[in-house]
């Protein structure tokens, strides 16, 4: 594979772990961990996420309860739903499939949700604990490119990163991880000068942008290590913000699209179903 993460592998490797921890913990407590998932109306793509993470729970062994509602659900509907989640001992993660239909308000959904729960790390009680550097449950995305970093030995300490996109649930977890671990972090937005010539300077670039090919190749360092978290669905199939095959000429490593980052935050979140299972019972 060359200098391409293999984000298929890690992905596998990883869910094997997780699939004997969860067995672990079926033996000893008498139940497996629990994810209960949410989702609210029709929408195509979180159909598909729904899916694949009902998938992933039964691969590794983990109990989905899986709640699709109908696209009328009014906020008291859903809100009385989570609470019985809350109350629920056999449910360990909660998530909410974003984004929810417009009527819905999803600031109050996810306040709602026990942090305890909170496997998705949206909810400030979480956000704010990574801020501080303190124990608590990671957005599934940024912990997925943390773990592919290590995993092909890259050492964040001391190295340039740039990340692209500055959104509660990847641009700015993806930063403070990287700066926890001693990069020195650039967060850049749409407001930002001289994008170009900010990556170039970039050891590690993060891209999580939703513009697909956005990052051009000949902006990258010889030698960056590249973690593109676009999913951009085109006529030619799903692409990432970064132009892969310019890019991976420069890069020392890089994620692909399909088969890299997606692929690790699925897996990340059966990890904070498992976390937050032991977290639970302890
Ligand atoms: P988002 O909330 O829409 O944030 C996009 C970010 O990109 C914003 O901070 C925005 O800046 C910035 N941006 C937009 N245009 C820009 C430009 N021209 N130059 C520089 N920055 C620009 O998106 P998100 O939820 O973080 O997701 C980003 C991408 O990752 C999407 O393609 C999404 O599908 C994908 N994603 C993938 C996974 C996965 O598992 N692989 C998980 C989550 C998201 P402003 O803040 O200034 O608007």
């Amino acid at each position: 594979m060359g200098n391409i993460i293999d984000g298929k592998e890690l992905s596998r490797k990883k869910r094997e772990e997780i699939k004997q921890q969860a067995e672990d913990f079926s033996r000893r407590y008498g139940r497996p961990p629990g994810l209960a998932v949410v989702l609210v109306g029709n929408d195509p793509a979180s159909a598909i996420y729904v899916r694949n993470k009902k998938a992933g729970c039964q691969q590794c062994g983990i109990r989905s309860f899986e709640y699709l509602l109908n696209e009328n659900t009014t906020q008291e509907e859903l809100l009385a739903l989570i609470d019985r989640l809350n109350a629920d001992n056999e449910v360990d993660g909660i998530l909410v499939q974003l984004p929810l239909p417009s009527h819905l308000k999803d600031r109050e959904v996810l306040l709602r949700i026990d942090p305890a729960k909170d496997v998705d790390g949206l909810h400030p009680y979480s956000m704010g604990r990574l801020l501080m550097g303190e124990p608590t449950l990671v957005p599934c995305t940024p912990r997925g490119i943390m773990y592919m970093l290590d995993e092909y030995g890259v050492d964040p300490k001391g190295k340039d990163a740039v990340i692209i996109g500055r959104s509660n649930i990847v641009g700015k977890p993806a930063a403070l991880l990287l700066m926890m671990r001693h990069a020195t972090i650039t967060i850049c937005h749409s407001r930002t000068q001289n994008l170009a010539g900010k990556v170039a300077a970039a050891d590690i670039v993060v891209a999580a942008i939703g513009r697909t090919e956005f990052v051009r190749g000949d902006w990258i360092k010889d030698g960056a290590v590249v973690i593109d978290v676009g999913m951009n669905r085109t006529e030619a199939g799903l692409k990432g913000d970064v132009q892969f095959d310019e890019a991976k000429k420069r890069a020392s490593l890089i994620t692909p699209v399909p088969g890299g980052v997606g692929l690790m935050t699925i897996t990340m979140l059966l990890d904070n179903t498992l976390i937050a299972a032991r977290a639970r019972v302890s």
